[in-house]
């Protein structure tokens, strides 16, 4: 039984990154870039104003109400472009360039342009520099912006589009296969019979390789019989990078997975972690592919998954951050610990009214208790031997990903 923070780092080197792609900006959500972005121009271009009013000089307005010459109006993509001198003003809008001579903007709620006058009445006074952002305030060209290995998301495609990139180079997504194990399996459009039950391992696994960026195929439902499962892992292996089982990894007289595994030339990097739940989480590769068996109970699914193959399908697409966002939280209830094994429980995050995170682990049934798994939001960090942990402790987790 090796220690998670072991496993993973196994899993890290026997990780490479895959191919790199170009895609269409606006399909680059959720990838990863593989190229630094640099900016192409400074931002703003040009000093720019940002409220709608006149620009002025700030010393024409020191006594109010000024009257003003209006010589001119600036407006978004058609800016004024001579000198403005003392005595005058230009209507300027949200957005267009501040002419030569003025420094400031003062917002239009505090003027007033009485009709066919020319002039406009500046009704309070304003500083130097106010409501303009001069050029370059922001970034400068040639700025890199974004690094290989960040994730391109929606807080990050205005940077991507602002610069140019119409195109983007991001980490080849992964092609992962899933193969849920067990005689006892049906499919979902099914009804299970005596001693059955419906597999969700698949779809769950399906959904977390989504999120990770990588395309699934569901591979039909194997049962428990070792020359089944060879065959099935030995066609799956052929067009894979990742093949991704479920079940079958415990002490049973049918858990056949690893069995099937070594028949295949399976090499094995571990296959015991010292981790509640998923304690049977098995790693290794056949030929290029790399193998997960993972454990049968679907909350074992979730969080080995998150914990080992979320962290080989971000660096396999060139991912600086391969793990959960980590956090740290305040517990509001006791929870015990589990002899030689770290524990990831399933909890709810809330904050209070003093701002504090709370995790409140959920009242569950244990690694085969889904529904109750379904209102989790994070994972909490329980070390190994821990006797209680008493609520009110401040504890580790990461947060489960969101949609
Ligand atoms: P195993 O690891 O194969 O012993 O399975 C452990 C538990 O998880 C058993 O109760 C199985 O019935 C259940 N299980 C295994 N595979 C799936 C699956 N694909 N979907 C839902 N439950 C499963
Ligand atoms: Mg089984």
């Amino acid at each position: 039984m090796i220690p998670v923070v072991e496993a993973i780092s196994i899993v890290l080197e026997q990780t490479s990154a895959l191919n790199t792609e170009s895609v269409a900006v606006g399909e680059s959500t959720g990838r990863i870039l593989a190229e630094d972005i640099v900016a192409d121009t400074d931002l703003p271009p040009f000093d720019r104003a940002q409220m709608d009013g006149y620009a002025v000089r700030a010393a024409d307005v020191a006594n109010t109400p000024a009257q003003l010459k209006v010589v001119g109006e600036s407006a978004a993509g058609a800016g004024w472009h001579q000198e403005m001198n003392a005595g005058e003003a230009v209507r300027i809008m949200t957005g267009a360039p501040v002419p030569v001579g003025a420094d400031a903007v003062q917002q239009v709620e505090l003027t007033r342009e009485p009709n066919g006058t020319g002039t406009v009445e500046i009704l309070e006074s304003v500083e130097a520099g106010r409501s303009i952002v001069k050029q370059a305030a922001e970034i400068k060209s040639g700025e890199t912006v974004l690094r290989a290995g960040d994730d391109i998301n929606a807080q990050t495609i205005a940077t991507l589009a602002s610069f140019g990139y119409a195109q983007v180079i991001v980490g080849r997504r992964p092609r992962v296969a899933v193969m849920a194990t067990g005689s006892e399996l049906v499919d979902v459009n099914e009804k299970p019979g005596s001693d059955q039950i419906r597999d969700s391992n698949n779809y769950t696994i399906e959904a977390y390789a989504r999120l990770t960026g990588a395309t699934v195929r569901r591979l039909p439902l194997a049962g428990d019989d070792r020359e089944e499962l060879r065959q099935q892992m030995s066609a799956a292996v052929e067009n894979c990078d990742v093949l991704i089982t479920s079940g079958g990894v415990s002490m049973g007289v049918y858990d056949f997975t690893k069995t099937a595994f070594r028949d295949l030339g399976a090499e094995i990097f571990f296959e015991r972690v010292a981790l509640r739940p998923g304690k049977p989480t098995v790693f290794g590769r056949i030929g290029k592919t790399l193998i997960f068996g993972l454990p049968g109970n679907p909350v074992s699914v979730a969080v080995t998954f998150n914990l080992f193959v979320r962290a080989a399908l971000r660096a396999m697409q060139g991912a600086t951050e391969t793990s959960l966002p980590r956090l740290t939280a305040v517990l509001a209830r006791d929870v015990k610990g589990s002899r030689g094994r770290e524990s990831y429980l399933p909890a709810i995050l809330h904050t209070d009214e003093k701002g504090n995170l709370l995790a409140e682990p959920l009242k569950w049934g244990g690694s085969s208790d889904f529904v109750s798994f379904a209102r989790a939001t994070a994972l909490i960090n329980i070390p190994a031997d821990a006797a209680t942990v008493n609520a009110g402790s401040i504890v580790d987790g990461c947060r489960l990903p969101f949609m």
